[in-house]
């Protein structure tokens, strides 16, 4: 089998060059996993519809988005220009995680190659984050009786505050994330692993149906943003450590980008490319 991959031309939106969020990311990775062989052919998404946003935003707030009409601040907390791209961008990307976790349902694993939109929340977008794909994802499978009891990994460096507010009422979604903090004990790759075979472990002991992992590698010690030192090999270790852990279960498992911010752009596609590589790996052993 080969490892189901989501993706749009439409994910690299019209920002402007100068931006300082590096949005040809996701055209190079989906480049890059053809060329390396990772991926075939991508599955393709539609934009969400109205209905399923609708799930985990306010109508007000997706009809603003849509309409292009948040006011100069929400803009602001966005961190992107409020154009027509972007509003495409956003609503094929939440496309692509419901399809994805559609994917997941029917092949065990599968992956999008944008999302992980943790910072949206049910009011209003931040930090790059217009809709929160993983949020609506879920309440899509939990809707439809897909999962029952969901299980968000979190491993980008910030928090996943959108998700954890978004479901904080709910007890159908557990969101678990392990993020930076100037006091965190996890600085280097081996004590961030050891840290996180721990969780993983505890984890284990619940018996989640369904695992969206947002593996964002603003962690690696040469992001900007990121305070953690993670290694490209620590990086990799945790990567297949989440998605073994899960899919050796048999737990339907869905992997979404997060974010990554390094400072070699090149670097950044082939730290975001190892989630793909990964989860493909783990479908040949
Ligand atoms: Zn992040």
């Amino acid at each position: 089998m080969d490892l189901p991959v989501v993706n749009h031309e439409d994910y690299f939106a019209k920002i402007g060059d100068d931006h300082k969020f590096p949005i040809n990311k996701f055209g190079e990775l989906a480049n890059y996993l053809i060329q390396n062989k990772i991926v075939k052919k991508f599955h393709k998404p539609y934009a969400c519809s109205l209905e399923t946003l609708s799930y985990a935003h306010s109508k007000n707030y997706i009809s603003n988005v849509k309409n292009k009409t948040l006011s100069k601040e929400e803009v602001k907390k966005i961190g992107f220009p409020l154009v027509d791209s972007v509003v495409q961008r956003s609503l094929v990307a939440t496309g692509g995680t419901v399809l994805a976790s559609k994917l997941a349902i029917n092949y065990g694993i599968s992956c999008n190659t944008a999302g992980g939109s943790h910072h949206a929340n049910y009011n209003g977008g931040a930090g790059y984050c217009v809709f929160n794909d993983v949020a609506v994802a879920a309440h899509y499978l939990l809707n439809r009786g897909l999962a029952n009891k969901i299980l968000i990994v979190d491993l980008d460096v910030h928090q996943g505050n959108g998700n954890s507010e978004i479901f904080k009422e709910n007890r159908s979604v557990f969101t678990f994330s392990m993020h930076s903090k100037t006091n965190y004990p996890a600085k280097k790759s081996n004590s961030y692993i050891k840290t996180l075979k721990h969780y993983l472990n505890a984890l284990n002991q619940e018996n989640f149906d369904f695992v969206f992992y947002i593996a964002g590698v603003d962690i690696h010690f040469n992001d900007r943003l990121g305070k953690l030192k993670i290694s490209d090999e620590g990086i990799k270790s945790r990567d297949e450590l989440v998605i073994e852990n899960f899919f050796s279960k048999r737990i339907p498992f869905c992997g979404v980008l997060g974010g990554g911010y390094n400072k070699d752009f090149n670097k950044l596609v082939e730290l975001h490319s190892i989630l793909h590589k990964s989860c493909a790996k783990c479908i040949g052993l």
